[in-house]
């Protein structure tokens, strides 16, 4: 049994066949992976689910307006929505369950865990996706979701004709950049060092925006605010003179994703970012193996890229055991 939203429910796991080896085992229960498993399902694939928790990210996110069907829908409301379709398929779950080894053993795919138990199946897919890198300053937790973002993407619109810092100096800091100065009033890029992103069109871009103030060579000592955020004060990565306090309604944290892959270092290819490398169809070079969601190279990380991608991989695992039968 596991504890899920304060209610006690049942793992649909028969004890006594813990260990059979089953035609498919995904691993992970957010988008990428709850997608795959109706998918596959309803093909009729023998599915098992080995997984840390129900929902991943979208668990612990506050609201969504772009999810389509859903103009407004809260995180945990949609992994509700997601798992109870899922449950009406005949699909094994074994939630709270971190994998920590994952390997191919005479062309099977063996997954043990931390608590010591061990999992098998003749195909995998790999849909652990990512945590977003943290600041690790007094603050961030407290504002999070309160005016504290990793996701310009998802968060942007909410700040129309405010004021908002973005932290970080690579492309996807500049690019939640670019994308605010568009909405926002103001924008302050606060970056440790010099930007290693796209001269173009990232750099010209964010040169050209006239609401967009670079703070170059400092680093966030702490996010402000009462109710909601209000403002943070950075100082200079060396030394100790010359902080400043900046007013925002807002800062978005984009230093990166960090992705869940260190179970599978040596069976798949993986590349700087620390992503599965995938091909358009999600399969990982490795056979029988696929990737989906956050956890891959995909470009952009957003629930509907990784459903998609967790259909995807189905699709691409039905046609695997095809071939093998
Ligand atoms: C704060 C925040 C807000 C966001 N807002 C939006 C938004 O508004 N719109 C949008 O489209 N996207 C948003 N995103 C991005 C979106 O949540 C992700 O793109 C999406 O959740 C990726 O889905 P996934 O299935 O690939 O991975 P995840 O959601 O990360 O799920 C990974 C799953 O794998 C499990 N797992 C990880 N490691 C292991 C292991 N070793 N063993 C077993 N299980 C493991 C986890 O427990 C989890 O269940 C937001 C992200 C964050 C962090």
């Amino acid at each position: 049994m596991i504890r899920y939203w304060g209610k006690i429910r049942k793992v649909r796991c028969k004890p006594e066949v813990m260990n059979p080896e089953h035609e498919l085992m995904i691993i992970g229960c957010g988008p990428a992976a709850i997608t795959a498993a109706i998918y596959a399902a309803r093909k009729r694939i023998d599915v098992q689910m080995v997984s840390e928790d129900i929902g991943g990210q979208v668990a612990t996110t506050f609201g969504i307006e772009n999810y389509p069907g859903f103009r407004y829908i809260t995180g945990p409301e949609l992994v509700e929505k997601l798992v109870e379709q899922m449950n009406q398929l005949d699909i094994e779950q074994q939630i709270g369950e971190k994998i920590t080894k994952l390997s191919r053993v005479d062309g099977s795919y063996v997954a043990v865990t931390g608590s010591g138990k061990e999992f098998s199946a003749q195909s995998a897919l790999i849909a652990t996706g990512a945590y977003p890198r943290e600041l690790g300053v007094p603050g961030e937790e407290k504002y999070r979701g309160k005016g504290v973002s990793y996701c310009a993407t998802c968060d942007a619109p909410l700040f129309a004709d405010a004021t908002v810092a973005v932290v970080g100096g690579g492309n996807s800091a500049l690019s939640a950049a670019f994308e605010l100065s568009r909405i926002a009033r103001k924008v302050y890029l606060i970056s440790r060092r010099q930007w290693r992103a796209d001269e173009a069109p990232l750099i010209e871009g964010v040169k050209a925006s006239t609401n967009i103030e670079p703070i170059i060579g400092y680093v966030v000592e702490q996010i402000a605010g009462e109710e909601v955020v209000k403002g943070v004060t950075v100082k200079p990565r060396e030394g100790n003179g010359g902080r400043r306090s900046l007013t925002v309604d807002g800062i978005f944290v984009e230093i990166g994703l960090q992705p869940n892959t260190s179970f599978a270092e040596g069976l798949v290819a993986i590349n700087d970012f620390g992503e599965i490398i995938v091909d358009c169809d999600t399969f990982t070079g490795v056979p029988g193996l696929f990737a989906a969601g956050d956890v891959t190279n995909v470009k952009d990380k957003q629930i509907v890229i990784a459903a998609g991608q967790g259909a995807l991989a189905a699709m691409g695992v039905f046609e695997y055991l095809l071939k093998r039968r």
